[in-house]
């Protein structure tokens, strides 16, 4: 381990923590993404919680529809609906299949994955 120093994008302090050997110091992005994890301001605190309910969905999605086009085209769907710049969007699939995803009032996202079976018969 090693120690680095970053400034946090959000609020600007400057922490001191630790990181694996092989961590790349050099690139700034990486930089910054590892002392926003490291950080305690609220901002920071959000932005975490926003990446965890967008690996969340990303994982629900693919628990459906690995490897679909359906995937791609939800996940997608996922920043702008947590920024609200969707409030609802609902894939179709077919064969009754269908994906919703919508902003949530308490949390960041809400997923819903639902499928109708129907039977008839006409004799
Ligand atoms: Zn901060």
């Amino acid at each position: 381990m090693k120690q680095i120093t970053g400034g946090c994008r959000f609020c600007g302090q400057f922490l001191t923590f630790e990181v694996p050997d092989s961590f790349d110091t050099e690139d700034l992005n990486l930089l910054s993404d590892e002392t926003v994890k490291h950080c305690t301001c609220n901002e920071s605190r959000d932005f975490r919680a926003m990446q965890s309910a967008r690996n969340s969905t990303e994982d629900y999605i693919d628990r459906y529809f690995q490897g679909s086009p359906v995937a791609g085209v939800a996940k997608a769907a996922i920043t702008p609906v947590i920024n609200g710049d969707i409030e609802r969007i609902t894939i179709d699939a077919g064969l009754g299949v269908k994906l919703e995803l919508k902003t949530s009032s308490k949390k960041f996202i809400k997923a819903r994955y639902t499928v109708t079976k129907q039977t008839e018969l006409e004799s």
